[in-house]
């Protein structure tokens, strides 16, 4: 099955998830992740630079990804009529101005973790799985913090 590569961008902010609202297929009216597919002859760096200044000008790439995995396409998810599997790629992105959405997304909304169950059906299935690895990964840091905060002073 063929592998193509993209990008997810994961903008936080006092606690909350940028989620923009896609204007075109696939998954319109969908709330997602800015993000897409990495062009031929592009990094995946490249892209999330590029994704960030076409989908929402604002934000900033920072560094190398910070997770990666991979999902399967249904026929009907992509412009793509084939069935095939995305390596997606996420980066970490901070604000460095005012978010603008760029022409093919719509409004944007600031998702508190707290809201994830009640925006769930209306979040696409690879931006709910970023959300979802995101707050695991903010569970362990919590966890971790809360064990050195009881270890024994000296
Ligand atoms: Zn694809």
């Amino acid at each position: 099955m063929e592998i193509h590569k993209t990008v997810g961008l994961l903008v936080v902010e006092k606690g909350k998830i940028l989620l923009i609202e896609r204007l075109n297929e696939p998954s319109i009216g969908m709330l997602a992740l800015p993000g897409g597919h990495v062009d031929g002859g592009e990094t995946v760096k490249e892209a999330a630079v590029r994704e960030a200044h076409e989908e929402v000008n604002g934000v900033e790439v920072v560094g190398n990804p910070v997770h990666v995995f991979n999902h399967d396409v249904g026929e009907n998810e992509s412009n793509c009529p084939e069935k095939h599997k995305h390596e997606c790629y996420v980066f970490a992105c901070k604000v460095s101005g005012n978010i603008v959405t760029g022409s093919d997304a719509g409004k944007f909304i600031w998702l508190d973790p707290r809201d994830f169950q009640k925006y769930g059906p209306k979040i696409t299935d690879s931006s709910q799985e970023i959300i979802r690895w995101y707050l695991d990964q903010l569970g362990k840091l919590s966890c971790m913090s809360d064990t050195i905060s009881s270890l024994p002073g000296e």
